[in-house]
């Protein structure tokens, strides 16, 4: 059994007790990591508190320098991150389409790097003979960091890396599911930070710690990515002091095919952006909107491609699509699936549970799929696709529309100006025309209506990470 430590105060800290972390490859446990406490969220803020007013004014080419040298320390132990990023998930080590934990310990290295090249600048905005008046940029100072489990490393580094740059010090309270390669990342932090400055706790789900962390008086910032309900949830208790929120929640992104499409030339890119991570990533596609003319072709495509996919364990080679990662979300995956099927749908492919060991579904494609159904109106987060008909473009987009989530979107034609114009029309943070989901590290990301609050990425994300101070100087 692999055995990990929390990091409090730039010390390797146990907790009274352990849990474990289950390899959902197999069903079981491979590690043992710390149960902290609120006890041990309280002596991680007060060492953030302590550690912050240093940091806050250690000079800004030096705090650069450390964020990179903090991809170097990624880099260096990109294959040991890997492997425990794969375990913990279940994600495959490459992957469909390369999108695997080889994926996000690349993407963890790549964005840390493009966060430690941002600058806040001071903004001059008047400048003349009665006064100067400048805009600074200051950081807010203790800043929680909550995951979730899809992609646990690297959403910890998307919200520690412009929490840092900008000047704040850090405590990030991992996934009870996927705690293991934060935990392994942040000891391995430390040795470049300084002390307390970037603290982890782990602690089980009904530990009370993630919701200690959100009424906590001594934190200022929640950056949060996980479910809309948790998100709700956590707004609420933050209240006490004014937190400010950054908050990246659930998506159900709809995809629009226009009839100009050719289905043989499309379906392997669609496949992809719904199917890798087994579609536990919250910008995957979930909903397909066909049009009439093609809907029978691209259907028979997708389930061909579903057929064809090598499932397994993550730490082969050559699987492309791992087991979902835990056995609740693997129930919730296989009601849905049953739920459609009882109510007409079609199933092209899947549409079981794999018999063995492990939380493997088999790659499911729906068609003859209604809105109505709660495969479609509800963010499935697992290895399904439902596709729906359509017949009148102005009624899709209210169709695709017509749910709490905002997350992404995409439109799906040779036409570009119009799928352009089409996109725009859709109620999301991101569109993409004949793409999706795909996102890089200086482009905002974020979700509207009840996908959340805010942005991540680029300086638009790293503003998120700070306070404005506007200072006046009278000239007379
Ligand atoms: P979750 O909401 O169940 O848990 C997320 C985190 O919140 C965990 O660390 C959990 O321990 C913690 N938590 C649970 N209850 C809490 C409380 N009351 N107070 C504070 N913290 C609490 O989400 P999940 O199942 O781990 O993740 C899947 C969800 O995340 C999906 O809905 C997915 O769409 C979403 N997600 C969104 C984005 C995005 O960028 N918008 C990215 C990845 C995942």
């Amino acid at each position: 059994m692999e055995k990990y430590s929390m990091t409090i105060g730039g010390k390797q800290v146990q907790a009274v007790s352990t849990f474990d972390v289950i390899n959902p490859a197999s069903g079981e446990a491979f590690a043992s990591v710390p149960a902290g406490t609120v006890a041990d969220l309280d002596a991680a803020v007060a060492a953030a508190r302590a550690a912050f007013p240093a940091w806050s004014r250690t000079p800004d080419a030096e705090r650069k320098r450390l964020v990179h040298a903090l991809a170097g320390l990624l880099e260096a132990n990109a294959p040991a991150l890997m492997e425990q990023v794969t375990k913990e998930t279940g994600k495959p080590l490459n992957g469909l389409n390369g999108v695997g934990s080889g994926m996000e310990v690349g993407g963890s290295i790549a964005w840390t790097h493009v966060t430690a090249d941002l600058e806040l600048p001071v903004e001059v905005i008047q400048d003349n003979d009665d006064a100067r008046i400048e805009v600074h940029r200051k950081p807010l100072g203790v800043v929680a960091s909550i995951t979730p489990w899809n992609w646990p490393l690297m959403i910890a580094i998307w919200h520690v890396m412009p929490a840092l740059r900008a000047g704040n010090t850090v405590v990030i309270k991992p996934s009870e599911l996927t705690p293991v390669a934060t935990l392994h990342f942040v000891e391995l932090a430390n040795t470049v930070l300084p002390a307390g400055v970037l603290n982890v706790v782990s602690a089980e789900r009904d530990s009370g710690v993630g919701e200690a962390v959100a009424r906590h008086p001594d934190i200022n910032k929640i950056v949060f990515t996980g479910s809309t309900p948790t998100g709700r949830r956590i707004m609420e208790s933050a209240a006490g002091n004014l937190k400010r929120l950054t908050l990246e929640l659930g998506g159900n992104d709809a995809g629009i095919v226009l009839p100009d499409v050719d289905p043989k030339g499309v379906a392997a890119k669609l496949f992809g952006v719904t199917f890798h991570n087994n579609g536990q990533t919250c910008a995957c596609l979930k909903r397909l909107y066909v049009h009439e003319s093609i809907y029978e072709e691209l259907c028979q495509e997708l389930a061909r491609l579903a057929r064809e996919a090598v499932v397994g364990d993550g730490l082969l080679a050559e699987t492309q699509l791992g087991p979902v990662q835990n056995r609740k979300q693997l129930d919730y995956v296989a009601a849905l699936v049953e739920d459609a099927k009882a109510r007409g749908a079609r199933v092209l492919s899947g549409g079981t549970p794999r018999s063995g060991k492990g939380y493997f579904y088999e790659p499911t494609v729906l068609a003859d799929v209604t809105d109505g159904m709660r495969v479609v109106d509800e963010e499935q987060f697992g290895p399904i696709l439902p596709i729906i008909k359509y017949a009148d473009i102005d009624e899709v987009i209210s169709r695709a529309n017509d749910n709490p989530n905002g997350l992404g979107g995409s439109v799906w034609s040779n036409d570009l100006a119009r799928a352009s114009q089409l996109a725009l029309r859709l109620e999301c943070g991101t569109a993409w025309i004949n793409e999706h989901g795909a996102i890089q590290p200086d482009a905002p990301f974020g979700g509207v209506k009840q996908s959340g609050i805010g942005v991540e990425f680029g300086h638009y994300g790293l503003e998120e990470y700070t306070t404005i101070q506007t200072l006046k100087i009278m000239k007379h």
